[in-house]
């Protein structure tokens, strides 16, 4: 029975033996090849920011595709939020699109074509940047979990909109890693145009304005928002 027991505990104790010793020959293994890589680096001053940017990158590198395809389902349109009522004079405003990537400006000018066939609000494409209400561009941005960006410029004593910077993200969109299709860069085109004339995020119905994902277009939802926006 004694002999019994003796053997019971021993393969525990084995396990955690053949543990302990393969961390150290780990610990071992990683100071010896940091001693090494301090050895033959070239510039000794930027060593540790070295080895810190070589350690930054171990997640990226356990990072499938698929996660990025997730990531990317999920990626927020923006984190945009306004004053309510924060509008345009009128339902109308000038765009300049400065964005110079084929993609992108075709995504800017179906949305525009999609907002001005809603009857609601009228975009018109202008060649002269100086002449713009809005200048649509792009930008390439990993710092963000945002797939664009919308930065108004309001007067705050009439709550009237004067400028607007509508930004893409080249990072997200444009990086098939994170699966976006033409029609979610239209969508998210349409979104950030919507915050452009003045709406905030939807999230509780089918909405252009969602905050996340850029799954729908411009919904029925959206045009009577932007109606009563400007109807007063
Ligand atoms: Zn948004």
């Amino acid at each position: 029975m004694k002999q019994l027991f003796k053997i019971l505990f021993l393969i525990p104790r084995l396990i955690v033996n053949i543990i302990w010793s393969f961390l150290k020959t780990i610990l071992v293994f990683t100071i010896l090849i940091l001693l090494l890589l301090f050895l033959i680096s070239p510039n000794k001053d930027n060593f540790t920011s070295d080895i810190s940017s070589q350690l930054r990158k171990i997640p990226s590198f356990f990072k499938s595709d698929l996660n990025l395809k997730e990531m990317g389902r999920k990626l927020a349109t923006d984190s945009y939020q306004h004053q309510e009522g924060n509008r345009w004079e009128t339902n109308s405003a000038k765009v300049y699109i400065a964005s110079t990537n084929s993609t992108l400006k075709e995504a800017y000018q179906s949305a525009i074509e999609n907002w001005n066939a809603t009857g609601s609000f009228h975009f018109t494409i202008v060649s002269d940047q100086a002449a713009a209400n809005i200048i649509a561009t792009d930008h390439s941005d990993s710092q963000t979990q945002a797939a664009g960006v919308a930065e108004t410029q309001t007067n705050a004593l009439t709550n009237r909109i004067s400028h607007v910077d509508v930004k893409l993200n080249t990072y997200y969109l444009l990086n098939e890693q994170y699966g976006y299709t033409q029609e979610r860069i239209i969508h998210t085109a349409e979104h950030e145009l919507g915050h452009a004339i003045g709406l905030n995020h939807n999230d509780s119905e089918a909405s252009v304005m969602e905050s996340s994902g850029s799954y729908h277009g411009i919904q029925p939802d959206d045009i009577a928002a932007v109606k009563k926006l400007y109807s007063s």
